[in-house]
């Protein structure tokens, strides 16, 4: 067998920026192309890539969270040139979240840059953003969409499979097969794991044989609660809410959350367990995922297929609204009772959320719902940690609002469902690498499966090479 190295240039004791480059044949391809999320490590984002952009064949991505492919455009801006094989689904939910990260970063940096010339003072990075909307739109045409159950030759005596990670729409595990004469070996990535009985998708694939498994372990060392309780949690939260004379607002991230709210909405709407109350998807980026869903239907479990081909589709609900225009958005402020309000950005860092929490927070008859998580530093964390009083848009308000939280939403595997995923395979790898998680949850999951299994399992350290034999 030839010599194939394999080098973590991103999610590697951390879990944003998953990029592993493998080396094989001759031929370098990279495997997803994320971006730097955590604010320790944003400074890599603008560091020179570990090899020249140009030198690389292909790039292959597992779905279209940034954190696996938002760098693409900042690559094919550097001099990348390659195909970047993924299923049609993560093209065109990635085009979407590329432009609008594109918008976010100018926004972003208008607002620094005046912050900065009033402070006289100038950042740690460049005051330019990573990629420019046309710069995003300048990558496009590299993509190159493989479908669930197809494979593609990515690079001489390389192939790459794509299978249902059950993650995200359009979600991919590949199967890299490397071929050498008579010889071969397959690396499995998992990309994202999902979970399984999750609405709308499909159960994650499992595999019965790997030569090598990279796997992610952002829950390595948790157990996630029941999720049946999550209807009735929801249930509760808008029963109460209707009975104050309040409204609900629930900050959601666009891709994918956004859908299962509407699902679980409909099964509850349904079922009578709710009033058929007015809902609102105040953002636009939703909007357009949304239609990428509606676009993929055979992507749907069979649950979600019933309910389409009953006429019960979630996206198609009597009393829905998609509000695109600012103009609508505005309107909505004067629905003072009845209505599900829906907007983004999930941690209420910015978006259309924020003009939803200025005319709710401060009415106690009215509940702001999270269904997703908060991080440190970000105002969703704020008012879910109980703070009497936030600022928004520049101006103080009281938190006079009910605050509830639904947990359980993750569209990420537990520890025992990775555990259960991985032990699908019918003997053991040669060698399991565990990624994408904090240190300690990478760790934990990988001393769990060491000693379930007694496999040979390890968590690589950013910028390690190994060898694969
Ligand atoms: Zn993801």
């Amino acid at each position: 067998m030839a010599k194939t190295t394999l080098r973590f240039l991103g999610a590697a004791q951390n879990v944003t920026g998953s990029r592993y480059l493998v080396e094989a044949n001759g031929s370098r391809i990279l495997v997803d192309c994320g971006l730097y999320q955590e604010r320790s490590f944003l400074s890599r984002n603008w560091d020179a890539f570990p090899v020249p952009p140009d030198s690389l064949d292909a790039i292959l991505l597992t779905h279209a969270h940034l954190d696996h492919c938002g760098y693409l455009p900042r690559l094919e801006k550097l001099g990348f040139r390659g195909k970047v094989y993924c299923t049609p689904a993560t093209s065109e939910i990635g085009e979407i979240a590329f432009l609008d990260y594109a918008n976010i970063q100018s926004e972003d940096l208008a607002l620094k840059k005046k912050r900065h010339d009033r402070e006289g003072r100038s950042g740690p990075y460049p005051e330019v953003p990573l990629y420019t909307e046309r710069e995003a739109i300048a990558c496009l045409p590299l993509f190159a969409p493989v479908g669930y159950g197809k494979s593609a030759v990515v690079a001489e005596g390389l192939e790459a499979g794509f299978y249902d990670a059950g993650h995200i729409l359009g979600s991919a595990m590949i199967r890299l097969t490397i071929r050498d004469g008579g010889d071969s070996r397959t690396i499995i990535f998992s990309g994202d794991i999902g979970r399984r009985d999750k609405p709308i998708l499909n159960d994650p694939t499992v595999f019965s044989e790997a030569d090598y498994v990279v796997m992610e372990s952002t829950y390595g060392d948790r157990v996630h609660g029941d999720t049946a309780d999550i209807d009735s949690l929801l249930e509760e939260a808008i029963v109460s809410t209707v009975k104050r004379q309040g409204n609900i607002v629930i900050p959601s991230f666009a891709i994918g959350r956004t859908q299962e709210v509407l699902y679980r909405l409909n099964g509850l709407f349904m079922k009578q367990r709710i009033p058929r109350l007015l809902v609102f998807i105040d953002s636009p980026m939703a909007l357009r995922v949304t239609e990428v869903f509606e676009r993929h239907q055979e992507l749907f479990d069979a649950e979600m297929t019933k309910l389409e081909m009953e006429g019960h589709s979630p996206f198609h609900l009597p009393n829905l609204n998609m509000t695109a225009s600012i103009e609508a958005s505005k309107a909505i402020n004067s629905v003072r009772s009845g209505a599900i309000i829906i907007a983004g950005s999930g941690m209420c860092t910015g978006g259309r959320i924020k003009h939803h929490l200025v005319s709710n927070i401060t009415r106690p008859e009215s509940t702001i719902l999270f269904v997703g998580f908060q991080a440190e530093g970000t105002l969703g964390r704020e008012i879910v940690d109980g703070a009497k009083e936030v600022r928004i848009l520049g101006q103080m308000y009281p938190v006079r609002a009910s605050i509830k939280e639904i947990e359980g939403f993750s569209a990420h595997a537990d520890r025992d469902e990775l555990l259960w995923w991985v032990t699908g395979l019918s003997k053991p790898p040669r060698h399991v690498f565990v990624t994408h998680g904090e240190p300690a949850s990478a760790r934990s999951f990988a001393e769990f499966l060491g000693e379930k299994t007694s496999w040979a399992v390890s968590v690589p350290h950013y910028l390690d090479a190994v060898t694969l034999d």
